[in-house]
């Protein structure tokens, strides 16, 4: 319910559009699927996803010999389906010793996610350490350790403009020592320079590499769903400097644009493994395309 809640501007956007159409069209012709294709754009899934998921619509009510517009509507729900499959969604960083790096640029919502993250997973049983190896502004430390204490968790941070490298040896010798499950660890993600950023990623996943070499792997890039279309383009960059393993999509409480979620998958392969629903400090839910797709057209 919280789901389809957080999801009501895109509900809207989508949703009235499509019923209007299955119930407005008497056949399934050219204009019945250029319509369709123009509420799916419109709802940010994008060209790519939009165009794979009508071909597998027209196959399917093809094969079902289906002849009204109103009998079409759960083969394309049941094709966005297919197209945002991934498989599960995994979450094997939980309650084992794992590292995550966090990255994302300014303002997407990367230090309130990590907040988030934290203190769910500690709600979960799992012990937690965040790294502020942001520390390119003195603010993003502060902000994080503002969440550390939200959260009840430690924070390992270094001073303003100290090397980032040097902040993840130290969280990663301080997760060791303390037996901690999950090391949080907040990154740069100054994209205007690909070049360093990709080196300073490389320095710490050497690190982590040396140091932790039993540790589990994650590297979450978060996005700012309300910027749709813009938001893909950035994953693909960060695509280029970064072996992303999961997608966090936030601000999805007030946006239209929630169909990206979609179009992240579908195009780039890539989990959406979280999304945020708000400002709060459990405004953070685990994604699930099943219920996503559900949520969006029930
Ligand atoms: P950062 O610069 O990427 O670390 O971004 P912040 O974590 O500081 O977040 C930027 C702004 O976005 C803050 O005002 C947050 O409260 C807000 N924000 C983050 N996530 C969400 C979300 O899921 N929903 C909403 N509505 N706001 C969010």
């Amino acid at each position: 319910a919280r789901l389809k809640e957080g999801l009501t501007k895109t509900r809207n956007s989508i949703v009235s559009g499509i019923d209007s159409v299955f119930r407005g069209f008497t056949d399934i012709d050219d204009d019945f699927y250029e319509e369709i294709e123009e509420i799916l754009i419109m709802g940010d899934l994008g060209v790519d996803a939009t165009e794979k998921i009508l071909t597998d619509m027209k196959q399917k009510v093809k094969e079902l010999h289906l002849k009204e517009p109103h009998e079409c509507k759960e083969v394309l729900i049941d094709s966005i389906r297919r197209q945002m499959d991934l498989g599960e969604n995994a979450y094997e960083f939980e309650h084992r010793k794992s590292v995550v790096l966090v990255i994302g640029v300014n303002g997407v919502g990367k230090t309130t996610s990590i907040g988030k993250l934290a203190d769910q997973l500690k709600a979960e049983g799992n012990s937690v350490l965040l790294a502020a190896a942001d520390t390119f502004r003195a603010a993003a430390i502060d902000q994080l350790e503002e969440w550390g204490k939200r959260a009840n968790v430690g924070v390992i941070s270094h001073k303003e403009g100290s090397d980032p490298a040097a902040v993840i040896f130290d969280a990663v010798q301080a997760a060791k020592a303390r037996n901690t499950d999950v090391l949080i660890c907040d990154t740069a993600g100054r994209l205007h320079n690909k070049k360093n950023l990709m080196e300073e990623l490389k320095k710490i996943n050497r690190i982590i590499d040396k140091e932790y070499p039993e540790a589990y792997r994650e590297t979450l890039l978060v996005l700012d769903g309300t910027t749709g279309q813009n938001a893909l383009s950035q994953a693909k960059q960060f695509m280029e400097v970064a072996d992303i393993s999961g997608i966090i999509l936030t601000k999805m409480d007030g946006t239209a644009k929630g169909g990206i979620a979609v179009a992240i998958q579908s195009e780039l392969g890539i989990p959406v493994k979280y999304i945020g629903v708000g400002e709060r400090i459990d405004d953070l839910q685990k994604f699930n395309s099943e219920q996503f797709v559900t949520a969006l057209f029930d």
